[in-house]
C-alpha cells in the first residue's frame, strides 16, 4: 500500500501531473493550455487559458442526474423556519437572482457585496453573482457599520444584497440601519441595494437606491440566465480578513483553481461523496462557510445544510436530532461550539440516532485535548482536526478520511496532522527561513507556489500580498501563515498560536488593532492597547487596557463602570459585538519600548497569570505596576 508520505511526495514533485489529473473533476468550458505557470513568484496561475464557472460547476452540472436530489436544506431555530431546495429548484432560484442582478446593471468583474443573516438568499446570491461573472464579497452579518463601510470602501461594490434583519438567540438584529450608516461613511460610489425582507425588523428604503428582492425579482421568475464563462484565473471573490493593521485584507480567490481544489479537498480530506449530506454550522461570513457550506458539497454533488442558531438553543440536543432528521453523514464546525456543548447534558446526544454520521471535523482555533477526548468520547465518531486559514480556503494540516488505498499514519492529539498534498509545509526560523529541526519552534511557512485554491493576491494590492505575505524571511521566499508549529519526526505539526497581533476569538479572526482605533474613536480615550487573553469557552477573548485623557474620569468604581459599557458600545457600533473586549480596564499609563511600541505580549502574559517574559526594551517598567493594579493581582502602591 502506498504511503500518504509518498501521495504527498507526488503532489509536490510533480504538480502539473498530479493537479491536471485532479482538474478533470470539473466542467471546462474550454480545456486549459497549461497546469501550472510560475514564472512570476510569488504569483501562481493554475490551469491557464482553461474557462470554467463556480455555478455550473455547483448546480447545471448535477441536473441530469441530481435533479430531484436535495441540494440545500435550511434550518433556522431562530424563526422556526426550514426550507428545502432541489438540485432543479436551486437551479431556477439562482437564476432568477442572477437575473434580478443583471437587471439591476450589475455587469462580470463588478463587485456583489453580500451582507446577509444565515438564509438561503444569501448563498443564492453567492451563486448567482458566480453564474454571471460577477465577484462576491460576502462581509459577515456580525459586523457592524464601520466594518461594512471600510470594506465598501475597498470593493467599491456595484451592488449590495442584505436583508432587513438577523435573529441570534431569539433577538433581532436589524441590519438595514447598519447598512444605511456605512453607506454614509463609505466613500465609495454609492451602489444599488436589493433587500430581502424576512418581515423581522422595520425595512424603510431609498428611492431610487434600495429594491425589494421580492419585487425586483418579480419578472424573473423564469429567466435562465447564461453562465458565465471565466478565465480561471479570473476573481471569483473576496473575502476581506483581519491582520495586523486596522485595514483588513481582501483575500482574492481565482475560479479554476478554487473549484478543483475544493473538489478534491471534499473527497480526499473530508471523504464526501455524492448523495451525502454535509452540515457544516459555520457562518456564510467565514471562509468555512465559503468553502463547505457552499461550493465544496454542491461541487460534489451532496445536500449541503445552512442552519440558523445556536448549538444549544431550544437545547443541547438541537444538532444531533438534525442528525438524525436529515442523516447528516458529515458535521463540520469550531471547537468552541463542542466546548459549548460540553456544558450539557450527554444524555442530550445519545437520546438521537447518530449512526448516519461518519466523522466530526473541526477548524478555526486551536482544539485542546480535554474537548478533543469529550467530544470523541460521546460520539463515539472520528474527529477530525483540521489547520487552514482564510488565505488558502482550505486544508493545510489534516489526516485525510478519503483517500482509500494509502496508508494513512494515526492521529496524534494535540496536532492537527500532517502537511495536506499540494503544500510545501514546513516549519522555519522566524528571521532567516531556514527550516527548523525536529520539535523546535518556528513560524508554520509554504513554499511557492501554493496549490491551487489558495489567495492569488490582496484584491487592488499586489505589492501589500507580496510585502504581507512573502517578505518575512530574510535568506527564503516562502508565505508566512503567521502561526509558531512544530513538527516532530513523523511531520505532525502542532499550532503554538500566532506570530502577529490576531486574535481568534470563539473561532472568529480578529484583528487587535481594528479593536485598539475602534475604542480610540470614543473621546476620552488618549491611548488603548487591546491583548488576546486565553478562555476556557471562546479559546480567547479581547481585553482593552485604556488611557483616559483625564484620569481623573475612572477614579470612582461607578464612573469606571459607565465609562466601561459607553467603550463597549462603541465597539458594538462600530465593529460588531463579535469584536467587543470582554473587559475594558483603566491605566495611566502602557507598557512600550524604548522606541515607542506597544508591549502586547508582556500584557497578555499578564493578563493570563503568566511572567511577562523579556523585559530589556521596556521604557518605563512602572507600567507593567498599573496592567497588575487594573487586573486586581497587585495593590495601588
Ligand atoms: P481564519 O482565517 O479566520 O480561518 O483564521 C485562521 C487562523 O485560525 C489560523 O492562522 C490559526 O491561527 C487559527 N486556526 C485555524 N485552524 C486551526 C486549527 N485547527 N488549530 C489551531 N489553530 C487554527
Amino acid at each position: 500500500m502506498t504511503t500518504y508520505c509518498n501521495f504527498h511526495a507526488r503532489s509536490i514533485a510533480d504538480p502539473t501531473e498530479f493537479w491536471g489529473t485532479e482538474a478533470e473533476r470539473i466542467h471546462w468550458h474550454t480545456p486549459f493550455t497549461q497546469v501550472l505557470d510560475d514564472s512570476r513568484p510569488p504569483f501562481a496561475r493554475w490551469f491557464i487559458g482553461g474557462t470554467t464557472n463556480l455555478c455550473y460547476n455547483a448546480i447545471d452540472r448535477h441536473l441530469p442526474e441530481r435533479g430531484a436530489q436535495e441540494a440545500l436544506i435550511y434550518i433556522s431555530t431562530e424563526t422556526g423556519a426550514e426550507r428545502r431546495f432541489t438540485y432543479a429548484q436551486i437551479f431556477a432560484e439562482v437564476n432568477r437572482m442572477a437575473a434580478t442582478m443583471l437587471a439591476m446593471g450589475v455587469q462580470r468583474g463588478d463587485r456583489v457585496l453580500i451582507y446577509m443573516p444565515m438564509i438561503p438568499e444569501a448563498m443564492l446570491a453567492m451563486l448567482a453573482s458566480a453564474r454571471i461573472g460577477a465577484i462576491h464579497s460576502v462581509v459577515f452579518g456580525g459586523f457592524a457599520a464601520g466594518n461594512l463601510a471600510s470594506r465598501i470602501d475597498d470593493a467599491q461594490p456595484a451592488l449590495i444584497v442584505s436583508a432587513d434583519a438577523g435573529s441570534r438567540a431569539g433577538r433581532v438584529i436589524p441590519y438595514k440601519p447598519l447598512l444605511d450608516e456605512a453607506l454614509l461613511e463609505t466613500r465609495a460610489p454609492q451602489p444599488k441595494v436589493l433587500l430581502v425582507d424576512r418581515g423581522l425588523a422595520p425595512l424603510p428604503l431609498f428611492e431610487g437606491r434600495d429594491a425589494l428582492y421580492a419585487d425586483a425579482s418579480a419578472p424573473h421568475g423564469d429567466t435562465i440566465v447564461a453562465c458565465a464563462w471565466l478565465e480561471s484565473n479570473e476573481a471569483s471573490y473576496i473575502l476581506y480578513t483581519s491582520g495586523t493593521t486596522g485595514r483588513p485584507k481582501g483575500v482574492q480567490r481565482d475560479v479554476g483553481g478554487y473549484a478543483v481544489a475544493l473538489a478534491t479537498s471534499i473527497d480526499y480530506l473530508f471523504g464526501g461523496k455524492a448523495g451525502d449530506v454535509m452540515f457544516t454550522a459555520s457562518d456564510i461570513g467565514w471562509v468555512v462557510g465559503h468553502s463547505y457550506i457552499v461550493y465544496a458539497p454542491l461541487l460534489a454533488g451532496m445536500t449541503t445544510v445552512m442552519y440558523e442558531g445556536l448549538p444549544v438553543r431550544p437545547d443541547g440536543g438541537v444538532w444531533w436530532r438534525m442528525v438524525e432528521r436529515l442523516k447528516i453523514n458529515l458535521m463540520f464546525t469550531a471547537p468552541t461550539a463542542i466546548r459549548v456543548l460540553k456544558k450539557q447534558d450527554p444524555a442530550l446526544m445519545r437520546m438521537s440516532d447518530l449512526s448516519s454520521l461518519r466523522a466530526l471535523f473541526l477548524a478555526g482555533e486551536p482544539l485542546d485535548e480535554p474537548t478533543a477526548h469529550w467530544i470523541e468520547r460521546a460520539l463515539d465518531k472520528p474527529v477530525v482536526d483540521n489547520y487552514w486559514q482564510t488565505e488558502t480556503g482550505w486544508p493545510m494540516l489534516t489526516l485525510p478520511r478519503g483517500l482509500d488505498g494509502i496508508d494513512i499514519p494515526p492521529a496524534k492529539l494535540g496536532a492537527p496532522g500532517v502537511p495536506v498534498y499540494g503544500y510545501q509545509l514546513s516549519v522555519c526560523n522566524e528571521r532567516t527561513g531556514e527550516r527548523c529541526a525536529a520539535g523546535q519552534k518556528g513560524v508554520i511557512a509554504l513554499d511557492y507556489p501554493l496549490p491551487p485554491g489558495c489567495m492569488s493576491t490582496i484584491w487592488g494590492d499586489d505589492e501589500r500580498y507580496v510585502k504581507t505575505y512573502w517578505s518575512n524571511f530574510l535568506g527564503r521566499v516562502a508565505y508566512s501563515t503567521f502561526d509558531w508549529g512544530v513538527q516532530d519526526g513523523d511531520g505532525f505539526v502542532t499550532i503554538l498560536g500566532r506570530t502577529d497581533d490576531v486574535i481568534n476569538v470563539a473561532g472568529h479572526r480578529l484583528g487587535t488593532r481594528e479593536i485598539e482605533e475602534s475604542l480610540s474613536r470614543h473621546p476620552a480615550v488618549a491611548e488603548v492597547a487591546v491583548v488576546g487573553v486565553r478562555d476556557s469557552l471562546k479559546g480567547q477573548v479581547a481585553f482593552g487596557f485604556v488611557v483616559l485623557r483625564d484620569p481623573a474620569r475612572a477614579e470612582e468604581a461607578m464612573d469606571r463602570l459607565a465609562l466601561e459599557g459607553e467603550l463597549m458600545q462603541t465597539v458594538d457600533r462600530q465593529l460588531g459585538s463579535v469584536a467587543r473586549p470582554a473587559r475594558v480596564l483603566f491605566v495611566g499609563l502602557l507598557p512600550k519600548t524604548r522606541s515607542g511600541k506597544l508591549l502586547r505580549r508582556a500584557i497578555a502574559a499578564l493578563a493570563e497569570g503568566r511572567e511577562p517574559g523579556d523585559l530589556t526594551t521596556i521604557e518605563d517598567p512602572g507600567a507593567l505596576h498599573q496592567i497588575r493594579v487594573a487586573l486586581g493581582l497587585a495593590s495601588p502602591t
